[in-house]
């Protein structure tokens, strides 16, 4: 991009690469298999990966799996399979930070060594009770003096397993009056005697967050490291570990620099990961894939396409300052995309039956095919061909494209009223059938195979769609609406939750008439069902002949309405 248009880590980039402080390129994404990847991660792989490719230079997929308790197979799995459909290509540089487990400890025994860290005894209450404020000092561990050799035997016997969870840690030895809480005396290592997915037995010490990630950095060469804004002030630890192997020579590579940008927040959804998994346990959505989650998983079953949630991405940009973006961003760029490549075809959602009962000019039908109507694929891709639907006598349309009492613009069906069946020609409503109850059962309707104007020369406002009566088939559609009804579910009122504010009515599932095509259509595909929105067959729930559809996205103006 030109000098002018490159984001605010670009330039820093830009600037790195001049000054020579690197000679390349090399970012990573590093999620922790706890949960499944959401639309905020997408952001930051794109972004990763994407400066990767600007700059010809790699990127890692790294698992920092460094906190066995809430870690699964299940997830790492998942997340690979997102992060490859996302479009991003990590190789064969598929990391874990489990793999670094040894040169964490043999780099945390030299700064024990070099008089950096220190065993203390306190709990975990007890340290955020010595920790201080923001305004006080904290209080130095009555442990913070012990001896390297006293310090490397408990560390070993640490290891070795002697100790119950959470009888000591290992503790970076900084500052407890620093200004910066996170630089009194970090946490590096906790006892947990849990195993781990990938290394079993072997470790009862997993290292803190802290610790193994600039650690993960640079034994992996990594240049840039792009984190979210919470960890600005964790970048003074983070150089800190750094400036400390660099001083006992340790590093395998130049070091990594650090650089935070505004996570994504999207508006009428949840982005934290233990508030998604909530939604999934407690069974307030379907799972993981549910498609009105923020997941990756949700968003592909919902039918977006990875180019949809990739323009997103790059459209929305990276800043330093914490927003929260409208999710019609992320539904525009869907529906632009599928606007482009998805076939129209044609559904009704909420049936009324027509009738046809004669020819405009009282001349009576034939009793089968009335007309062979030939309806293009793709209005703006003539090469995809389109379809034959055979108009009879029966059809229907959608209900409320009909109105017994309409205002004057209203250009659809009513009484005495005429409107375009798409690419078939023009019915005019002659009777409203009701039943007892007195709702409309059915309409009535002369019909002229001429679509461009009725037979006295008056102009037809309105187009509509249709389907046959005879040849459709019945099919599960499902309509979604947002999650939740507030536009910032965070923010729950009094003595209640983000769980209050979900929208009762997300989702609605209707029994649609398709046009006798979609018979076919195969899981995974997608239409733009005319005048409806972009739809997707279900990759799970379709079955031959039978297929379900999850509607992707509304059309942003319906035509004709
Ligand atoms: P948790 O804090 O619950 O562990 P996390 O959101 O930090 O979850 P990670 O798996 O640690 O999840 O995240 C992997 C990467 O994705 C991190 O680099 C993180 O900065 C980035 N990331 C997470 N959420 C967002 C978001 N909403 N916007 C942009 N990047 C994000
Ligand atoms: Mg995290
Ligand atoms: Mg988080």
């Amino acid at each position: 991009p030109p000098a002018a248009a490159k984001n605010f880590i670009e330039q820093q980039i830009d600037a790195d690469l001049a000054a020579g402080r690197a000679d390349h390129v090399h970012t990573r994404f590093p999620p922790e298999p706890n949960g499944y990847l959401h639309i905020g991660h997408a952001k930051s792989i794109c972004l990763n990966s994407g400066l990767a490719r600007t700059y010809g230079g790699k990127f890692n997929l790294r698992f920092d799996d460094t906190n066995p308790a809430k870690e699964e197979q299940e997830y790492v799995d998942a997340i690979m399979d997102d992060v490859r459909w996302l479009g991003a290509d990590w190789q064969d540089r598929l990391c874990h930070a489990s793999d670094y487990f040894e040169t964490y400890y043999e780099w945390a025994v030299a700064l024990v060594k070099a008089g950096h860290a220190y065993v203390c005894d306190l709990t975990a209450d007890e340290m955020r009770e010595t920790r201080g404020t923001l305004t006080e000092p904290g209080t130095p561990s009555p442990h913070r003096g012990r001896s390297v050799e006293e310090n490397l035997d408990l560390f070993a016997r640490m290891r070795a397993g002697e100790f119950p969870d959470g009888a000591k840690t290992l503790r970076a030895k900084i500052d407890m009056a620093s200004p910066n809480v996170n630089l009194r005396d970090p946490v590096m290592y906790r006892i947990k005697h849990v195993p781990h997915q990938r290394t079993g037995d072997a470790w009862c010490l997993y290292a803190a967050y802290d610790w193994a990630h600039g650690q993960g950095d640079v034994m992996e060469g990594i240049t840039h490291s792009i984190c979210t804004l919470e960890f600005e002030n964790h970048r003074p630890l983070y150089d800190w570990y750094l400036t400390r192997l660099d001083e006992l020579k340790l590093l395998p590579h130049p070091r990594p620099r650090q650089i935070e940008f505004a996570r994504l927040n999207l508006t009428y959804t949840v982005m934290s990961k233990r508030k998604l998994l909530q939604l999934v346990q407690e069974k307030h959505v379907d799972g993981w894939d549910d498609p009105r989650m923020p997941t990756i998983r949700g968003l592909r079953r919902r039918g977006y396409t990875s180019e949809a949630i990739r323009a997103f991405c790059e459209r929305i940009g990276v800043t330093k300052q914490n927003s929260t973006i409208d999710m019609l961003w992320l539904e525009d760029a869907v529906r632009e995309h599928l606007n482009e490549t998805a076939e129209r075809r044609m559904a009704v959602l909420r049936p009324l039956k027509v009738t046809l009962t004669a020819f405009a000019d009282g001349s009576e039908l034939p009793e089968g095919v009335i007309k062979v109507c030939q309806l293009d694929n793709h209005p703006q891709h003539p090469e995809q061909g389109s379809r034959e639907i055979e108009l009879t006598r029966d059809l229907w349309i959608e209900a409320d494209d009909f109105m017994e009492e309409a205002p004057k613009k209203f250009f659809r069906l009513k009484p005495g009223g005429a409107v375009r069946l798409r690419g078939a020609g023009i019915a005019k409503c002659e009777e409203v059938i009701k039943n007892a109850a007195g709702e409309v059962t059915e309409l009535r309707c002369t019909f002229d195979p001429d679509t461009t104007a009725l037979a006295d020369g008056k102009k037809v406002k309105g187009t509509i769609h249709w389907v046959p009566a005879a040849d459709c088939i019945d099919a599960e559609v499902r309509l979604y609406d947002h999650l939740f009804a507030k536009e910032d579910p965070d923010k729950a009122e009094e003595g209640k939750t983000f769980l209050d504010n979900m929208n009762p009515a997300s989702l609605e599932i209707v029994v649609a008439k398709l046009e006798p095509e979609l018979a076919d259509a195969e899981p995974g595909e997608r239409y733009q069902f005319e005048r409806l929105g972009y739809f997707f067959a279900d990759p799970i729930d379709s079955v031959d002949e039978a297929p379900v559809f999850n509607r992707t996205v509304t059309l942003r103006d319906a035509w004709g309405k």
